[in-house]
């Protein structure tokens, strides 16, 4: 990590807002956008900021993924304690046996732009960008690289 802000207490407002934009598959830093080149695929910098949307790191998103997998999972076991429930003693097993690994498969997919947007939303909330880091995002050609440019030589 190279963000030269430490660890902040977040504000219930400030939090709200940058999950809030995250669900809205917006940008969590400004809330404009783009921020998607595909369902499957990050710009590397939001279109309105300008924030390397993986903060200049190469493995920013490898949480993002458990994140996702986490959620479909407790999706799928409420989607199964529902029909448990709804439809005893008559469970439809065939249909949760082929059903459930194709639900999943579907939320993982589905959920996948929301868990890097709420991933980077988090991080935002921990570690708020600074205008010098967003000035480094916006300078920066290279999509992962978390070295800032030497100072300019004294006079
Ligand atoms: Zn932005």
């Amino acid at each position: 990590m190279d963000s030269e802000t430490g660890l902040e207490f977040p504000g219930l407002v400030r939090t709200a807002r940058l999950f809030g934009r995250a669900l809205l598959l917006r940008c969590p830093n400004c809330g404009g956008g783009p921020v998607l080149k595909s369902w499957f695929a990050m710009r590397v910098r939001c279109g309105k900021c300008g924030i390397r949307l993986e903060r200049g790191e190469h493995d920013y998103f490898t949480g993002s993924m458990l994140f996702n997998y986490i959620v479909a999972g407790l999706l799928l076991l409420v989607a199964l304690a529902v029909t448990l429930i709804a439809s005893w003693p008559n469970v439809p097993w065939n249909i949760l046996q082929y059903g459930g690994p194709l639900a999943i498969v579907v939320a993982v997919v589905g959920l996948f732009p929301f868990s890097k947007l709420i991933w980077l939303a988090f991080d935002l909330m921990l570690r708020p960008v600074t205008p010098a880091e967003l000035d480094w995002h916006r300078a920066e050609a290279t999509e992962w690289s978390t070295e800032r440019s030497a100072a300019p030589p004294e006079p």
